[in-house]
Order: C-alpha cells, then structure tokens, then sequence
C-alpha cells in the first residue's frame, strides 16, 4: 500500500480510497453505524500528517470524533501510513439546497476549530459542566459531593472518590470540578487526566529517565484529577508512582479526585495499602439509572440541541435504552442525525427504525436464569426442581413455560436454551415452545398468566 502514498495527496485519489477504507469500517461497526456516523463525512485533503474531513452537523463531528476517531484513524492509516491525525470541521448544508438544486449544493463554513485527536486525552469536553448534569435519585449524592469539592477553597474530602458503571457520568462529574474552579479561581493549577494517560507518560518518563520533571508536574497542581483509576490495577511501577503522587499532594493539602468503575476495596489487582488510603476521603457512588434519570437527561439533551423530540419517543427511549446515560445520549444524536439528513420529523416508526440495532442489543441482557427464577416465583416451584428430570404436572408445565419464555425473549438457540435446563436436548425445547403455544390459543386464563410473566420480564 505504502507506494501509493507519494501520489496520493491530492484530493481525488484520496476519494478512490474511501470505498476501500469504507469496507474496513463497515465490517467492523455495521451498515447502520457506518451510514449514520461515517457515511456523511466528505473527504477534503491530506495536508502533511493530517487528515481533512468535513461533516453536515456539529454533533456528527464531535460524535464521530468522540466514538469512532480512533477507528478512523487506524483505518486509514492501513492505507496512509503517514496520517498522524484526524481534522473534522463543521461543513454546513442547506437542506433545501441539497433537495431542489442537485449537485449545486450550497455549503458554508460554520466554524473551523480543528481537532487533534492526540490532545484530547487530557481536554476538558466544553458540556460536562454542573449546568448541564442532570440531577436524580441516582446521582444525587455523587453531584453534591463533586459541587462541594468544587465550592471549597481548602480540600474537605481528600480523596474524592467517585466510582459506578460505564456511561453513569462520572467523567461528566469530574470535567464539571475542572470547569467551576477555571472559571471561579482561574489561578489554580487543575489537571485532569485518565489514569491511562498517566501511566504512559510515567513509563515514558522512566523510559527517557526524566522522573524528576514527571513529578514536578504533578507535584506542583493545585487540583489533580484521575479518571479511571481501575486501568492501573495490576500494574505495579505505575501503582507505586501513583501512590507516592498522590500522598505528596494530599500530604500537601492538595485536592485529589479520582474515579473509577469500582469502590476502592473492590479493585482489583491494587495494592492494599493504596486501597485503603483511596477510601480515607469521601466515596461516592453513581447508581443505574432510573426511568425518571432517563427521560429528565432525554429532556435536557433535546432542548440542547433545540429539537422537537415527540413525548411517546423520549418516553420509549428512556425504557427501552436503560443501560447507561451513554448509550441513551447516542440514541438521541443518531435519531436527531438521522432525520437532520434526510430532512423528516421525529417519530415513534422511525426511531425503532433508526435504532434497531441498539434496542436489540438492550433487549439481549434478559438470561435465561432471570427467566427461570421469575418463573419459580410465579409457580412457587423450587430451581432444582426446575431444572431437574421430574416430571410432576405441577412441575412439568412451569419449566415447559420457562423454555418457551427463554426462546422469545432472548437471542438463545434452542440447544442452548436445552443446556441451560439441566442439559436437555433441543427436541425437548421445542416441543414445549408449541405445547406453550396450543395451550395459549386454548386457555384463556393459562394465556393470560404467560402474558403476565412475559411482560414482566420485559421490565
Ligand atoms: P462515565 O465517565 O461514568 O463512563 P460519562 O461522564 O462519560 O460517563 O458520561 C457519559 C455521557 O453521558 C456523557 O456524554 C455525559 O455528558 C452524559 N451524562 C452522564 N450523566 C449525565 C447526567 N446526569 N446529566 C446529563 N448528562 C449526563
Ligand atoms: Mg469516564
């Protein structure tokens, strides 16, 4: 490929190798990701190192940049090894043009910040600020403790430590410090960085034996923030820098705030005595969403970004996508992207459309062991009877119930779903699957308790 690369700079070879580069992408994200996301990127030109691309929408661009750069880059890269970086500018363009005029489109450009994928580790994103973090149940506790710390001229907690699940806001939380205290004491040193950044600048200080400046730089902050603590797990040189870091700043009575997707004692491969002294300050807790959480984040986002989003969408978005704020804000984006593209109003039809992809993968999380047990319940059947060989009526038909609710409501194939009934064999799977179905369309009352099961497992 590399003989390519001296003839390749001007524009129109670069396009001959975006088909290529395409399928690269296609077969790793999917059809639907690639036409959402990548498809409406335009090839501008190779300027040295760096690689242009324009995008329709603002939110096309940081979305891509954000979830898919990286990807982009290496993918290209595969073909141009000498592209170092990615460049996205906002290239604007008029629906109404692109429809009536045909190729003649009018574009405009709205704003030309070029983004280096390099420098974004340790950027602070401009919307995670406490404005924008929408308050609930969930994270009520985590909010207040980031605004107090936040708020405060001398460190109250010291370490602040925030931890929960992937996408529950935690890095939101942490760029909201940063943000406040710029704006409130622009005096204050702040460093915010992943504790993946910190550990590679550690090793590459060790590498080009230049400790001393390394500490220096961390030693002299006012405020240091480390997102993801857990990524140094098991990596002892760094845990041991880390450590000595971070009992220098406290010592010093400096702020320290971390995060990470467990409470200290639940980390693994750390230390002990690093453990202990993560959990001396105040530990905070992000728990999962509520519906509520959901839809108030649903709410905020759409009128951020000035769209009309129909109330029976945010209401089924804020069920259905219950796995993280993350993945609900993408839902949105790709919905919003989409009818921004072609030019059409929200609705129900389109968003399970759009979405298809995602809601399924949502739907994928009921196990059949969370069948089999709410099926206990309901019948008041012990599990091992569930799953034993007995073939009681009483017991007979609860299990019969449990196969069939498996094969709709989750993606198992029938010998797995066998498997997981004290290794039963396929036939006996399906055999029960159209017992359940006959006795359905018989017995009305029978029917009905099924439906009851179902939708309750749907939840
Ligand atoms: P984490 O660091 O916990 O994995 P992030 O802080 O990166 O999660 O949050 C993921 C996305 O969800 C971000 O875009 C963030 O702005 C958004 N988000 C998370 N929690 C909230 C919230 N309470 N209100 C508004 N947006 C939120
Ligand atoms: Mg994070």
């Amino acid at each position: 490929m590399n003989v390519l690369s001296s003839s390749l700079n001007s524009t129109e070879l670069l396009k001959t190798l975006w088909p290529e580069v395409s399928q690269k992408l296609i077969h790793e994200f999917g059809e639907t990701i690639f036409k959402s996301w990548i498809k409406p990127l335009d090839i501008q030109k190779l300027d040295g190192k760096c690689l242009h691309l324009t995008a329709p929408t603002r939110f096309v661009k940081d979305w891509v940049l954000a979830n898919y750069g990286e990807r982009l880059l290496h993918h290209w890269k595969a073909f141009l090894p000498e592209i170092e970086t990615l460049a996205i500018k906002v290239q604007l363009v008029r629906a109404e043009d692109s429809i009536l005029g045909g190729q003649e489109k009018f574009s405009a450009v709205e704003e030309s910040f070029d983004e280096q994928r390099e420098d974004m580790g340790a950027a602070l994103d401009s919307r995670f600020t406490f404005e924008n973090f929408v308050v609930g149940k969930p994270n009520e506790f985590a909010y207040a403790a980031a605004l107090r710390v936040a708020e405060s001229e001398s460190p109250l907690f010291n370490p602040l430590f925030l931890y929960g699940g992937v996408g529950l806001g935690k890095t939101h939380l942490m760029h909201a410090i940063a943000w406040h205290i710029k704006k409130v004491h622009p005096q204050r040193k702040v460093i915010y960085l992943s504790a993946e950044k910190f550990m590679y600048q550690f090793i590459r200080a060790l590498r080009y034996k230049d400790t001393v400046s390394f500490k220096e730089q961390f030693r002299t902050v006012d405020v240091l923030m480390i997102d993801d603590v857990q990524f140094i797990g098991g990596k002892e040189t760094t845990q041991e820098e880390f450590f000595h870091t971070f009992n220098a700043l406290v010592d010093n009575n400096r702020q320290v705030i971390m995060s990470a997707d467990k409470s200290p004692s639940d980390l693994e491969k750390m230390e002990e005595r690093l453990k202990s002294r993560l959990a001396w300050g105040l530990v905070a807790d992000i728990h999962p969403t509520t519906y509520e959480l959901r839809l108030g984040v649903l709410q905020a986002k759409a009128e951020a970004m000035k769209v009309k989003v129909p109330k029976e969408v945010m209401e089924f978005l804020a069920f259905k996508i219950s796995s993280n704020i993350r993945e609900l804000e993408g839902a949105l984006n790709r919905i919003v992207a989409h009818v921004t593209l072609v030019g059409r109003n929200i609705t129900l039809d389109t968003t399970q459309d759009v979405l298809r992809d995602l809601l399924r993968s949502n739907d994928r999380r009921l196990s059949v062991e969370d069948i089999q047990k709410r099926v206990c319940e309901f019948y008041s059947v012990k599990m091992s009877d569930l799953l034993s060989s007995r073939r009681l009526q009483n017991i007979v038909r609860p299990r019969q119930v449990a196969m069939y609710l498996s094969k709709i409501l989750t993606s198992k194939s029938l010998p797995e779903i066998g498997r997981k009934f004290g290794g039963r064999d396929h036939t006996t799977v399906l055999h029960a699957v159209k017992k359940i179905q006959e006795t359905c369309a018989k017995d009305g009352e029978f029917a009905s308790d099924v439906d009851i099961l179902r939708r309750s497992l749907e939840n």
